[in-house]
């Protein structure tokens, strides 16, 4: 029998992460698991301009304060629905990278997901969800979201 001892719970604050919130909470009952949260900063540091003279991107942008404010929504996500025990992540990069990264370090069974979130509306899984299918080193489930 499937066994999911650990549920990773990809959330992008999109209108879609609380369908998906509480489906991974349902499986979370289900199977006795326990349950991480992820959330990735979708930001890569820009290059610099190579000359002394023009303000670096990287300095306008504070990537501490970015994390630091994503770790603030998650932990109200968590709260909102009912989550407070789940461990909580907030990293900076690719969220399909970061993620199968932090599924593959935590060595958890099952990633719960959206089908949709901010980036793939339009079609039947978004680009995320389908990296995340396709490279994935445990179970995924792809939470339906209806447009
Ligand atoms: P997308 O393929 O980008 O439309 O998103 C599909 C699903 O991937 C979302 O419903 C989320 O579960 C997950 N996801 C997308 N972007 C992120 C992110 N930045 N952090 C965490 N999960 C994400």
């Amino acid at each position: 029998m499937t066994d999911y001892k650990h549920i990773l719970v990809a959330v992008d604050f999109s209108p879609a992460a609380n369908i998906v919130g509480k489906a991974a909470l349902d499986m979370a009952h289900r199977y006795q698991s326990s349950l991480s949260l992820v959330h990735v900063v979708d930001y890569l540091p820009p290059l610099g301009f190579g000359d002394d003279f023009t303000p670096s991107p990287t300095l306008l942008i504070d990537e501490n304060e970015l994390l630091e404010q994503g770790r603030n929504s998650l932990k109200k996500f968590a709260a909102k629905l009912g989550l407070e025990d789940a461990h909580q992540q907030v990293l900076a990069g690719m969220p399909k990278q970061a993620i199968i990264h932090e599924a593959t370090e935590q060595g958890i069974d099952l990633i719960v997901l959206g089908s949709h979130g901010r980036h793939g509306l339009n079609r039947l899984l978004g680009s995320t969800a389908r990296s995340i299918l396709n490279e994935a080193p445990c179970d995924v489930l792809a939470v339906r979201i209806k447009e």
